[in-house]
């Protein structure tokens, strides 16, 4: 129910993928980096969030990353598809490859769904 305090839509996704990406550290911290198998400080995105907005919330899509390959190597992406098809095989890969040009507007209402669903 909307309320004085709800959220603007752009924060709410920010909320949501705050939530989102704590679930994924969580969820790899075991596995280690995608990319390079060190340490898990962030949640990083294979295709990115901005321009591949149907998968900024995918589980597939979103995957355990050290600072260094996060931040400072743009996602080391080259060892995150070699990372993600040692996790998750070439198939699953190539679908999210094919499925990442999809353009999603995320609803308040699945956005709300995201927090709850992936709340620790
Ligand atoms: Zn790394």
């Amino acid at each position: 129910m909307p309320s004085k305090t709800s959220l603007t839509l752009p924060k709410l996704t920010a909320k949501a993928q705050k939530i989102f990406n704590a679930w994924i550290r969580n969820r790899d911290k075991d596995l280690g980096c995608i990319s390079c198998g060190g340490e898990v400080q962030h949640a990083g995105h294979y295709l990115s969030a901005g321009h591949h907005t149907a998968l900024r919330f995918d589980e597939y899509n979103v995957n355990g990353q050290c600072l260094r390959c996060n931040n400072f190597l743009h996602g080391n992406l080259i060892r995150y598809r070699q990372g993600l098809v040692a996790k998750y095989g070439e198939n699953k890969v190539n679908l999210l490859e094919n499925y990442g040009s999809r353009v999603k507007k995320w609803s308040r209402l699945e956005l709300e769904w995201i927090c709850q669903n992936y709340k620790q």
